[in-house]
């Protein structure tokens, strides 16, 4: 299926043209239809699938053609509501790209900077409102924004939002919207907490799920090493030696532990910067944009911080660290694998996580594979706290590392979204971290 099918008008054709953009993704091609009939809609959908056309592309459609048969003056007409500062900046632009013909204004709001530059923007007038539900709130207090004009109102990743505490702030901005207006609410994850807000704020939804029995990106290749936590710097060190890593997202649980890796990182000559949520939003983003144009290998991430981040050619993810909430793995490694591009996922597994692996390997389709050739192997004494390679069911290979990563053109997406093979060009980019001796227990 082309857009051209999907009756998209000549401003947002022209964009997505221009943005290398030939074919929607699935959930485009299910959601962009929807969406235009006016229906709310409940999406399932994980990072990575073009989520954010998924919802843009139509809202721009409906509110293009809402001022051109009105003659409306510019209010705030949509809103869209995510967790993170990154994420909402992320977007922002996406609405900038496909929209640059629509004549239409978008503006985002988030906490963590001074207001004036966002409430100058504000006065200027939007139609297109994204926000963080802190500062959204904070703004409404002090009368910069009303929301009486919604016409379509989006949660993006929504379990997140969940997870951060914002339901109670999700209320009340629910509460002074219009009762009549479209609502799309997407989520990588339907826990029933997810199901019981979403029935509280849709109306007669249709629900859209993408791969909802494959959490993890098909196309990233996983792998564990079992390491005691005294050997976890070394081997991230001996790891990231490896010059055909070219990019490197690390993660950590705590924001001591990011700048503790940043720091050891940097004292072995590996050029590393870290995000989290004690450094300033303007930081942030200087360190996520070096990371971006290529100036740093690696970026060291707390969960929090790393959820908006959207690097096309991000070639591994480690976790340093073992996420203690499952979901938090499939958004961690989800960071790799963008647009349809390979990736390598590498974990770190100390005894005392080995909960946390537990919960992953339960809501993965199967365990992570282990690296058995590891340079840093458990030594006897801490043997016998992992689980030893009694179930051979689950044995497969990691194949070397980012073998289906390509240039991260557009185009390329295609390969995966759309079933191709993989051509040789992509092969013979294949990288090794150089261990593909695998089992799981
Ligand atoms: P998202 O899931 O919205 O974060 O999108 C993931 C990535 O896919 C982004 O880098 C988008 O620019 C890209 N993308 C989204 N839709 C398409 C499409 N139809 N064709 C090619 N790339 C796309």
């Amino acid at each position: 299926m082309s857009f051209e099918k999907l009756n998209l008008i000549k401003p947002l054709q022209k964009a997505l043209d221009e943005e290398g953009y030939t074919i929607p993704t699935p959930i485009q091609q299910q959601a962009i239809p929807l969406i235009l009939e006016r229906k709310d809609v409940l999406g399932c959908a994980q990072t990575g699938t073009g989520k954010t056309a998924a919802y843009a592309v139509p809202i721009l459609q409906i509110l293009y053609e809402e001022k051109l048969s009105g003659n409306e003056k510019r209010t705030i007409s949509s809103l869209v509501l995510t967790p993170t500062r990154e994420l909402a900046v992320q977007i922002n632009e996406s609405f900038s790209s496909y929209g640059k013909y629509t004549g239409l204004r978008n503006v985002v709001v988030y906490g963590g900077v001074p207001q004036q530059r966002q409430t100058d923007k504000l006065r200027k007038g939007a139609d297109i409102l994204i926000a963080t539900p802190g500062r959204l709130l904070d703004l409404m207090n002090q009368k910069y924004i009303s929301l009486q004009h919604i016409k379509i109102l989006v949660l993006d990743e929504s379990d997140r939002m969940l997870d951060m505490g914002f339901i109670n702030d999700i209320k009340k901005i629910i509460a002074v919207l219009p009762g009549k207006r479209q609502t799309l609410f997407f989520s990588a994850t339907m826990p029933s907490s997810i199901i019981k807000l979403a029935g509280s704020i849709l109306s007669n939804p249709v629900r859209v799920d993408i791969s909802p029995e494959k959490p993890t990106v098909d196309a990233i290749k996983q792998g564990l090493y079992y390491v005691a936590k005294h050997n976890k710097k070394d081997l991230l060190i001996h790891l990231l030696q490896d010059k055909s890593i070219d990019s490197a997202l690390v993660f950590t649980r705590t924001k001591h532990g990011a700048d503790k890796v940043e720091r050891f990182l940097n004292s072995a000559k590996i050029y590393a910067e870290a995000i989290h949520g004690n450094k300033s939003q303007n930081s942030r983003q200087r360190a996520l944009n070096n990371f971006k144009a290529k100036k740093t290998r690696v970026l060291v991430a707390t969960d929090i911080a790393a959820r908006g981040i959207d690097v096309e050619e991000l070639s591994h993810v480690i976790n340093y660290e073992m996420p203690d909430q499952s979901e938090n793995y499939i958004h961690r490694i989800g960071r790799t694998g963008r647009a349809g591009l390979g990736g390598v996922a590498i974990s770190f597994c100390d005894a005392e996580e080995k909960l946390f692996l537990r919960d992953i390997n339960k809501i993965i389709p199967k365990p992570i594979p282990v690296i058995q050739d590891n340079p840093f192997p458990v030594d006897e004494k801490t043997a016998g706290n992992y689980p030893k390679s009694t179930d051979e069911s689950h044995t497969r290979k990691v194949r070397s590392s980012g073998e289906y990563r390509s240039s991260g053109e557009a185009k390329k997406n295609n390969n995966r979204w759309f079933g191709r093979k993989r051509n040789k060009d992509n092969q013979s980019k294949s990288k090794s971290y150089g261990r593909d001796k695998t089992r799981t227990n």
